[in-house]
């Protein structure tokens, strides 16, 4: 009896959310919760809340199909809340999306859909960020990504290595132009910083942060070229081991000079 944790950063709202808890659900036995923000928290990354109380309201049974709560925190509160006090049972598996749009290279650094699967991993639960290339809100058809969504929650079964994290993407295409699957890197940075400056409706100065995107970043392998091509990207993300090992083996050497000139300058006069 799978039991999955279901959030998303677009809101308890969207669409696509509905779309995979949907998908979940008709898998044979399984218990689905939703715990997802009551508004947007796109591109906010790894927030939570820890200065004020978080709120949770539980949904009608009718808006989903299973137990959910809108949550007034961050993503990475919702994990934190529905692993640890919502779900009446213990989850295996928690899934954050389907995002509208993709989560492609360095994008997983400022994603709330990535950073809610991150979060699981850190409470010890495997888990996967889904995200679509398709943006068109509340207009839009998540069957495919959700079925892929679906399909990938039975391969992840079996995956040895706890707790981990895939982060897959697919391509806003119908299921015919799907050209297969890849598993992939993450690619490097596809975007060019652009400030934009405006002046707001009191004639106050102020800037609007955009990107371009930047020519060449698709190297061979990566998530981008993988749904450039038509294919589901799964790549699978380390969360725990951040440290630079290169950097700290070439730092190591150096320990007594630099502690020698600490000492120096903590006995200079103030
Ligand atoms: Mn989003």
């Amino acid at each position: 009896m799978p039991a999955f944790l279901v959030t998303n950063d677009d809101g308890v709202k969207s669409p696509a959310l509905r779309a995979l808890v949907r998908e979940l659900q008709a898998i044979p036995g399984a218990n689905t919760y939703v715990v997802a923000p009551d508004r947007e928290w796109s591109a906010r990354g790894h927030a939570i809340t820890i200065r004020e109380p978080v709120y949770a309201d539980r949904l009608d049974d009718a808006e989903f199909d299973c137990a959910a709560w809108a949550v007034s925190g961050t993503p990475a509160d919702c994990v934190k809340l529905g692993l640890n006090e919502l779900a009446p049972e213990s989850i295996q598996m928690v899934v954050s999306g389907i995002n509208l749009g993709y989560n492609l290279a360095t994008d997983v650094l400022y994603s709330g859909t990535v950073a809610a699967a991150i979060e699981a991993v850190l409470a010890g639960k495997p888990a996967m960020a889904v995200s679509s290339g398709r943006t068109d809100g509340e207009e839009g058809d998540y069957r495919l990504p959700a079925r892929v969504a679906r399909t990938l929650t039975s391969l992840a079964a079996h995956i040895p290595h706890n707790p981990w994290l895939l982060n897959v993407n697919v391509p806003d295409r119908s299921a015919g132009d799907i050209h297969g699957v890849a598993f992939t890197e993450l690619g490097g940075c596809p975007y060019e910083d652009r400030v934009v400056v405006g002046v707001d409706e009191e004639g106050r100065r102020c800037y609007h942060l955009a990107v371009d995107i930047a020519p060449d970043t698709e190297e061979h392998g990566t998530d981008l070229a993988a749904v450039r091509s038509g294919k589901v990207s799964i790549t699978p993300l380390e969360v725990l081991r951040l440290t630079r090992s290169d950097l700290l083996e070439y730092l190591l050497p150096l320990a007594t000079r630099i502690e020698r000139m600490l000492q120096d300058a903590l006995r200079e006069p103030h």
